[in-house]
């Protein structure tokens, strides 16, 4: 089992890094300055932006250690952001604790921070982490060796500078991207009835969108987790803005096919369900679905691979309290909380009736299981997909 994984694992990463670079990269040119002379002269800078994340990389005509990014002697190297109606705001690189770490302001910054090679520092970092904004900046770097400022004042007199600016004088342009997300990327088995298993956990609601599905978004945000919405494709045009919430919210969107119709048997006239909902979907929000729930679970060779081959996994479920059926708010947290596992992918409904006895069980649920130790995601992030994003200004 481990080779096979690995090979796809693989081939997923290079299709990824390809699509990448062509959608999901911005900015990122080289600068370039002469040489000073001295320690950590560095001569090159660029800004860009790789998916959520600002990527800065500095070049240096020597080797860039451990030793001259020393933060307790002083060492760090800095990329300061002048945004409009915004302090000038600076994030450094330092060597903090035996590692190399990202700082604004006296705190850190998360992120991440590799050398490709020995002359080159590459950082990442979301830029909400350094509280930069979206929009343009105007950027400078300085740089300065650990220890520069201890140098014996009558060697200066042929010392070389130890501190550095690039550019020499003045600004480049940068920008930090809007992100915007367009879609989702699946792999693996075409159809799922569950997760991983582990402490991660989904909460689906189908038949929606429904005069009770505002409630369910405002629970949902009570309680602070996400939830995957399989969607009828005719009720989503009449519900623009409260299906741009669900995503704003960071819940999941899904296709339910367009009219609820039983598509078991597949054939072009499922495929012209699917398109037409995820088409839909897309028109509302600017995503597109990679998750189908076949209506009435009836799902068989032909659907599913009708579904994978627009972009989408088929979603069944492992839990099913059948609260469709009005059994009572007791016996839907009952049944959900005797038939949970780990990577379970509950099934219930925001739409199709009257959802109110859904509606109630959702917070006992959550809290119960989430006192069990698990942690409530989108189907996606269960599945282990990737988003799919845009840089936009
Ligand atoms: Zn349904």
């Amino acid at each position: 089992m481990r080779a096979p994984a690995a090979a796809v694992t693989l081939a997923l990463s290079l299709a990824f890094a390809a699509s990448a670079s062509a959608a999901t990269t911005q900015g990122g040119e080289m600068h370039t300055v002469k040489a000073d002379g001295g320690s950590l002269d560095v001569v090159g800078a660029s800004f860009g932006q790789r998916s959520r994340e600002l990527e800065i990389v500095y070049r240096s005509v020597d080797a860039i250690t451990p030793k001259l990014l020393d933060e307790a002697k002083g060492g760090q190297i800095c990329t300061v952001f002048d945004q409009a109606s915004l302090a000038a705001r600076a994030v450094c690189v330092v060597r903090r604790d035996g590692k190399w770490q990202i700082r604004s302001r006296g705190e850190r910054v998360e992120g991440s921070v590799s050398q490709p090679r020995n002359t080159e520092l590459r950082l990442r970092f979301e830029p909400a982490a350094a509280k930069l904004r979206v929009g343009l900046a105007d950027v400078y770097v300085t740089a300065t060796a650990a220890g520069c400022s201890d140098q014996p004042a009558a060697s200066s007199v042929l010392a070389t500078p130890c501190e550095h600016r690039v550019p020499r004088a003045g600004t480049y342009p940068a920008r930090v991207w809007d992100v915007k997300i367009t879609g989702c990327r699946r792999h693996g088995a075409g159809q799922v009835s569950s997760g991983p298993s582990g402490k991660r956990i989904a909460l689906t609601y189908d038949d929606g969108p429904s005069t009770y599905t505002p409630a369910f978004l405002r629970e949902l945000r009570t309680l602070g987790v996400p939830a995957t919405f399989f969607m009828i494709g005719q009720q989503v045009a009449a519900n623009g803005s409260l299906v741009r919430s669900m995503l704003r919210d960071g819940n999941m969107v899904a296709n339910h096919s367009w009219n609820h119709a039983n598509l078991g048997g597949g054939g072009a006239g499922a495929s012209a369900q699917l398109r037409d909902t995820n088409a839909a979907i897309r028109n509302a929000t600017g995503f597109t679905p990679c998750l189908f729930r076949p209506p009435y679970g009836s799902t068989g060779a032909d659907l599913v691979s009708r579904a994978n081959a627009q972009g989408m996994t088929s979603v069944l479920w492992s839990v099913d309290p059948l609260d469709w059926r009005g059994p009572g708010t007791g016996s839907i947290v009952s049944t959900v909380l005797g038939q949970i596992r780990g990577g379970g992918i509950i099934l219930s409904h925001d739409g199709g009736g009257p959802r109110s006895q859904t509606l109630a069980a959702m917070p006992q649920i959550v809290h119960t299981l989430k006192r069990r130790g698990y942690k409530f995601v989108t189907l996606t992030d269960l599945l282990g997909y990737s988003e799919r994003i845009k840089l936009v200004r």
